[in-house]
């Protein structure tokens, strides 16, 4: 089986190597105590996927834009909010979007420098601002308001911040509600084809010389790339425009968001970050022409992919003639997809004791999370090898919006993450990113110390 010839490995950003190293480091979590009767449930990320991804970006936009253009691929801190994969980016070239002091904080812990991070939230306070502003990160402003509050910290100190207005294109929503951030009447920036906005928009350029760019992010999950395009378009217009009655290169940074779709239905990356960027290059050519500098904020893209949230089977049940597998992956782990099923279903791989992918007829089962509410459920009447007692299950594509986002329903323990190389021999390395969270843990964030806090008032 171990092999020394690494002619002829697949690279490190195709679906079979990916899937290859999957069911390696299954095998090797299990074998190694990773995941077990005192841990049963676990996050594994895969290092080599996720270098692969932030190269394949780079590599994608530099593609189509001029020799030199300056552009900075900021990751979007909350699709996977850990400081080592923050690291890992900053090494592959990468900065962090963030949307909250605590994203900001995973940052600088991460060493990312602020002339690499970009701040973008609907509700940033007036501190926060300051912060932003002295440490010299770029703002994206999400409103009037937000602006006013700029205009009084930039006429109080200098700042090194490069400051910019987010825009809502107002192109339309994708297939999911929740992620679509381009409605009529979303919440963030400023809707753009509201009665006056515009006008209002380019008066606000005119009068701050110092507002330098423009932010558009049309969406996540569920928006086609033709409407992201779309979006990224009507801010490019818009940037001309504005920089037309200024005279001058005013907006010189067009911030065009993140957004890209992942496929959650195969190993496959449909689309990809290179197809996106060239069909932005066809629809905006004026973007790569070298006359801005480009922000981009993929978040979903560059991570879902690369994790594996990996749980024991504890109980296997039949309930009405269906066949349930009591796993310790549920809501905790996958909040979206208890809650939401029909919008972000989830692929389950199966797994035996050893960990090694589970064979046998393929049988229709319910594969169930561990908390006391019935919907808690990672996938309903799926096909797969039946599932016993000390099996595994797999929920793929989880490492983006899924164990990194615990939700502490039952106060569930936020389960360990590891990080993980597979040599071309089979031999599997692991890094902690995450500890698994202890009861003491739990009690402590709880307020342990404060038990009897109510019983004086
Ligand atoms: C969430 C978000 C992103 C990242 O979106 P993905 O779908 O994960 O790529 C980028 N920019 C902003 C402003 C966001 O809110």
């Amino acid at each position: 089986m171990a092999s020394t010839d690494t002619s002829t490995l697949p690279l490190p950003g195709l679906p079979a190597r990916r899937a290859r190293d999957r069911d390696l480091a299954v095998r090797a979590a299990v074998a190694q105590g990773l995941v077990g009767p005192g841990a049963p449930v676990a996050g594994l990320l895969d290092v080599t996927g996720i270098r692969a991804s932030a190269a394949a970006l780079r590599a994608a936009f530099d593609a189509v834009a001029a020799p030199g253009n300056e552009i900075l691929h900021a990751f979007a801190v909350k699709a996977t909010p850990l400081v080592p994969v923050l690291r890992l980016l900053h090494q592959a070239g990468l900065g962090a979007e963030v949307a909250s002091p605590g994203e900001l904080a995973l940052a600088r812990a991460a060493g990312v420098p602020p002339a690499r991070t970009v701040l973008d939230s609907p509700a940033k306070t007036g501190a926060e601002l300051r912060e932003a502003l002295a440490l010299g990160i770029a703002v994206n402003a999400d409103n009037p308001q937000e602006l006013a509050r700029l205009d009084t910290l930039v006429a109080s100190a200098p700042t090194r911040s490069p400051l910019g207005l987010r825009v809502n294109p107002q192109t339309g929503a994708g297939s999911i509600d929740a992620t679509s951030t381009a409605t009529a009447t979303s919440k963030f920036g400023v809707a753009l084809r509201d009665e006056g906005a515009r006008r209002w928009v380019v008066r606000a350029y005119l009068d701050r010389p110092w507002l330098t760019r423009l932010h558009t992010h049309s969406g996540s999950q569920g928006v086609p790339l033709e409407l992201l395009a779309e979006g990224v378009h009507a801010a490019y217009e818009l940037a001309e425009e504005i920089n037309g009655l200024a005279g001058r290169r005013q907006i010189d940074t067009l911030d065009i968001g993140g957004g890209l779709p992942v496929n959650f239905g195969s190993d496959e990356d449909t689309p990809d970050h290179a197809g996106y960027a060239k069909l932005l290059a066809e629809r905006v050519p004026g973007l790569f022409d070298g006359r801005y500098g480009l922000v981009t904020e993929f978040g979903r893209s560059l991570l879902a992919k690369h994790g594996t949230t990996l749980a024991r089977v504890e109980y296997a049940k039949e309930s009405g003639g269906r066949p349930i597998a009591v796993t310790h992956a549920g809501v905790q782990v996958a909040t979206r997809t208890v809650y939401l099923p029909e919008a972000w279903p989830l692929r389950i791989a199966a797994y035996d004791a050893q960990g090694r992918p589970a064979k046998g007829p393929e049988v229709a089962q319910d594969i169930a999370g561990p908390a006391c509410f019935a919907g808690d459920l990672l996938a309903r009447n799926r096909a797969l090898p039946l599932l016993a007692a000390g099996d595994h299950v797999a929920a793929l594509d989880t490492g983006a919006y899924g164990f990194a986002h615990h939700y502490a329903y039952n106060s569930l323990a936020r389960p360990g993450i590891y990080g993980f190389t597979a040599e071309p021999g089979g031999e599997v390395r692991f890094a902690t990113v995450r500890e698994p969270q202890t009861a003491e843990e739990i009690v402590a964030e709880s307020g342990g110390a404060l038990r009897g806090t109510l019983l004086d008032l």
